[in-house]
């Protein structure tokens, strides 16, 4: 393993366990590591801190562990029980009514560029580092020696979130097994997960305890599922009693997927309907009154920082549609997933919309995202799921 030297003071933020080395930091190494291989980081005066996965790019080391110890097969067995621990105290695993959750979050399980989500007997493993791609098998392999998990298939998915330039040849596919069951349950009901050509890992595990809120909230109301991807939303409102359910997505495929979800739940159940549509277009079209209960869960808006002004206008004229059209006495659930918008500004970005409505509101719920979605206390850059649940007069 090489070593790598930082600048004289810029060990100061891994002492506080900070898990990225940005290349600004970077002294020397000695010799010529390749992308993805692990280093020895020590400071100016050569004493040891840290090893991790090297990488070109403004985060050169991706922390895999502070103490001074190998990155072998006992190592990730470790790594992956201890996350595992985490969820079954949370209540998330070892369950049979819910075989669905994200069992490695990067940063907020100490594996910085790993995510793993697991979807019954099949874990997606993703890689968003070159270190965590060049180690997959030997992730794959400790996976299924996990105890409490018997995972038959393990799936890696990883075209679109590795460095383009590091040139890898990557392809998505089976690590082991290659059995295509897809459906997994989540708090009791049936989804059919797409893996393979889904977004994200084939599903968004992170609305799992703001779908349970929807349910709650959902009895004789009117439900529109805006941005509704697998409807994850609308099937728990449906299970919540709502009078009916419109799911809106711009992709047809999704559409395909929400009709699919809901048949697997509530065969011939006349309640629900979908429609490919843009958002913004059936906001505007739509009649007023029409919805007493409106989810607004759109994509990011704003990926890079740069991107920040344009979205929180996005947030803004998105959410102001829902108020002029929402039925007073009206639930609003409203999501931010972009990691580059603060809480604040997100909730800045609502506010105007409220105040150009003219409506009066009340927040009743402020929402993040779940537990299997930890935040690394020494890397607040990894929270980013927000949402607000608004009572609309
Ligand atoms: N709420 C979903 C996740 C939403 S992901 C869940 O709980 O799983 C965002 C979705 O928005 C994607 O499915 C994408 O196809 C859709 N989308 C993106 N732009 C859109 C637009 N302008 N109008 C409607 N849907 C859009």
């Amino acid at each position: 393993m090489q070593t790598l030297y930082l600048k004289r003071g810029k060990d100061e933020s891994l002492r506080r366990f900070h898990p990225w080395i940005f290349s600004g930091a970077v002294h020397h190494i000695d010799g010529q590591p390749a992308e993805g291989d692990l280093v020895r980081v020590v400071t100016a005066e050569g004493e040891f801190i840290a090893i991790g996965h090297w990488q070109i790019g403004s985060i050169a080391v991706r922390v895999l562990t502070f103490a001074d110890e190998p990155i072998d097969a006992g190592f990730w067995l470790r790594r992956l029980a201890c996350a595992l621990d985490v969820r079954v105290a949370m209540g998330i695993a070892g369950r049979e009514d819910n075989t669905t959750f994200r069992l490695v979050h990067g940063e907020g399980d100490n594996l910085p560029g790993l995510v793993v989500d697991v979807y019954g007997r099949t874990a997606v493993v993703q890689a968003h580092s070159v270190g965590m791609h060049v180690c997959r098998h030997e992730i794959a392999a400790a996976l299924q020696q996990l105890d409490g998990l018997q995972l038959d298939n393990i799936f890696y998915k990883s075209e679109t979130t590795l460095p383009f330039k590091a040139d890898l040849g990557q392809e998505n596919g089976f690590l082991a097994g290659g059995d295509f069951d897809d459906v997994a349950i989540e708090n009791g009901l049936r989804f059919h997960i797409d893996w393979l050509r889904g977004q994200k890992t084939g599903f968004f595990v992170d609305q799992r305890d703001n779908r349970a809120l929807v349910e709650q909230y959902a009895h004789g109301r009117s439900v529109l599922n805006m941005f509704c991807y697998t409807g994850g939303f609308s099937v728990y409102a449906m299970r919540g009693g709502a009078e009916k359910v419109h799911s809106v997505d711009s992709s047809a495929k999704a559409i395909d997927l929400v009709n699919a979800n809901v048949e697997l739940n509530f065969p011939g159940d006349s309640r629900h309907e979908a429609f490919a549509e843009d958002a913004f277009k059936f906001l505007q079209q739509m009649e007023d009154d029409a919805y007493d209960l409106i989810i607004l869960d759109p994509p990011a808006f704003a990926k890079h920082k740069d991107a920040l002004r344009n979205a929180l206008k996005g947030y803004t004229r998105l959410n102001l549609r829902a108020f002029e059209k929402i039925r007073p006495g009206g639930i609003l659930f409203t999501f931010s997933c972009s990691q580059a918008v603060s809480k604040d500004q997100f909730r800045t970005a609502v506010f105007t919309a409220a105040a150009l409505s003219g409506r009066r509101v009340r927040i009743l719920h402020q929402l993040h995202q779940p537990a299997d979605h930890p935040i690394n206390i020494y890397h607040p850059e990894g929270e980013y799921l927000k949402g607000l649940v608004l009572y609309v007069e």
